[in-house]
């Protein structure tokens, strides 16, 4: 079976994968599947960049089809952050708790339609001699004033979604899939291997 590398340690992030790639016969494993898995630095200043770097740089290694995704919240009042540093926005502990806190604090008494926001994720396929496929998803949105619900990870507690009126933390799993970034990015990937007839 052909197999296709998920540059990622996040189990969750490789299942959402698997679904897209098993179907097309390739058989999904992630970094902790490698021995020595390289690690390269994420140096890039937006998403798309990001995921190439990590694409591209383990594909080149170990010659092989390689996914990477880079993703984040990106608020217009903040001037776009905290964008590719979402995810250690308050530390390099990569707390998302403090991260909430410290968006909710540079928030205070900003007016409702200032509030703006959307979430990225950005993928990128590298492909051993062709060009790398890169496609990105977004989902739009409004920075709430305190943090509702407790399903989902990182921002999704103070992320509001017009059309559920719930923020992303209050949605299901289920719910999420539908209207996400990652989901999105999901298929217009999927449009872009079809069209291009890659895989
Ligand atoms: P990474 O793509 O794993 O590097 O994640 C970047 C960071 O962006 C995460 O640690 C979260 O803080 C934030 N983020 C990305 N996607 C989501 C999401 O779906 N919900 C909430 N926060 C997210």
């Amino acid at each position: 079976m052909k197999r296709i590398v998920v540059a990622t340690k996040n189990k969750g992030k490789v299942r959402e994968f698997q679904d897209l790639f098993q179907e097309k016969g390739y058989k999904v494993v992630s970094l902790l599947d490698l021995i020595n898995a390289p690690d390269i630095e994420e140096t890039g200043t937006t998403f798309k960049q990001n995921a190439i770097l990590k694409a591209e740089g383990i594909s080149s290694i170990i010659n092989e089809l390689v996914i990477a995704d880079d993703s984040g919240l990106s608020i217009d009042y903040l001037g776009g952050k905290p964008g590719v540093y979402s995810a250690r926005y308050a530390g390099e502990e990569k707390d998302d708790n403090k991260n909430v806190e410290k968006v909710l604090h540079e928030m205070v008494g900003v007016p409702a339609e200032e509030r703006t926001a959307r979430f990225h994720c950005a993928l990128a396929l590298a492909i051993p001699n062709q060009p790398t496929v890169v496609v990105e998803g977004t989902c739009e949105g409004r920075i709430t004033e305190e943090a509702k619900g407790s399903n989902g990870f990182g921002y999704d507690p103070i992320f509001f979604v017009e059309e559920q009126q719930k923020t992303m933390a209050q949605l299901t799993k289920e719910e999420k899939n539908k209207i996400s970034h990652r989901a999105n990015a999901l298929a217009l990937l999927e449009k872009e291997i079809h069209s291009l007839d890659i895989l």
